[in-house]
């Protein structure tokens, strides 16, 4: 019944017969993307805030289809965890971001942590550990060099989350909480989280100039440095934002402020500025 959407048959206007064309055409050819070689990983640097020097980045799923162009990972992630094509997606990314991390520490640039994102489907699927392991051990990447983004929804199966961010900890990757502040029901449960980051919402950068919101901003990040944690900051588009980051003790951040996620060989020539401000 997926298949054909739901509102097929009810209205039909050459606009959402275009629309339904894409997304049915989007499901049907996602199984053989990866084999097709059509996915592709953009990066976006993550910088100092002080210095505007690049110290980590994020690797960012697009998909390079042949007549729609590039889809972005909104439009099908979603499909693919209902699919449950998100495991071998993601497995292709992890590989893919690892190999890609480790050929420019060989080609000799400065050694930067790679923030890959995780799906809660795939984390919580049986031998996430395994493949882990698997690739980095492939990739001769050192772990300390990973790190692993997922989001709250992990909430829902906290237990066995927390015993898979254990086995990550003891393996050496980083964990962190991605769009942090967004949807959690109880703070309580963080302190228990054994991560090593956690990532504010990019929401939360956008209301920076709001008097009643800023006040949120700072909460959110207080709780991260109280808990120990590292803070990221996501979505920073103005200069003002990254004052009021900075005021509020969180150094590190990423946006189109500094860059938009580009593709490996246009990150590999940021990597040699290195500096972005
Ligand atoms: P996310 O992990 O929260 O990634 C941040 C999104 O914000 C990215 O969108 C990024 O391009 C965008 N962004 C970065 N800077 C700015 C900015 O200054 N302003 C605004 N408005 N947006 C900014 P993107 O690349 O389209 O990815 C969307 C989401 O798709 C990601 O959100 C993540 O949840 C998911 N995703 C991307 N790649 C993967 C992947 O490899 N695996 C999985 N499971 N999910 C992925
Ligand atoms: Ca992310
Ligand atoms: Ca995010
Ligand atoms: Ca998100």
């Amino acid at each position: 019944a997926k298949k054909s959407g739901k509102n097929n048959y009810e209205f039909y206007t050459p606009e959402l017969n275009k629309t339904m064309t894409r997304k049915t055409k989007i499901e049907r050819e996602l199984r053989s993307a990866i084999d097709k070689n059509q996915m592709e990983l953009f990066y976006q640097p993550q910088v100092d805030l002080n210095t505007g020097e690049i110290v980590s980045v994020e690797a960012l799923l697009r998909w390079k289809h042949p007549e729609l162009g590039y889809i972005p990972p909104d439009e099908f992630i979603p499909m693919a965890e209902e699919s449950g094509q998100i495991v071998p997606i993601g497995e292709w990314v992890l590989k893919d971001a690892c190999k890609q991390n480790k050929t420019w520490q060989e080609e000799g640039h400065p050694k930067i942590i790679i923030a890959v994102n995780v799906s809660v489907r795939q984390f919580q699927y049986g031998n996430f550990i395994q493949k882990v392991e698997e690739t980095l051990r492939e990739n001769a990447l050192d772990p300390q060099y990973l790190k692993l983004e997922i989001t709250e929804s992990i909430i829902q199966n906290i237990n066995e989350s927390i015993m898979v961010m254990e086995r990550l900890n003891e393996l050496g990757v980083k964990t962190s909480i991605d769009d942090f502040g967004k949807g959690f029901s109880s703070l309580s449960v963080l302190k228990n989280l054994p991560i090593d980051t956690i990532k504010i919402d990019k929401s939360f950068i956008n209301d920076i100039g709001d008097k009643t919101s800023e006040a949120m901003v700072k909460t959110v990040i207080d709780l991260g440095l109280n808990l120990n944690l590292n803070v990221i900051a996501e979505g920073i588009e103005e200069e003002h934002q990254v004052n009021k980051l900075l005021e509020n003790k969180c150094f590190v951040g990423q946006g189109y402020y500094y860059s938009r996620p580009v593709p490996a060989e246009e990150f590999v020539k940021l990597l040699m500025e290195r500096t972005l401000i």
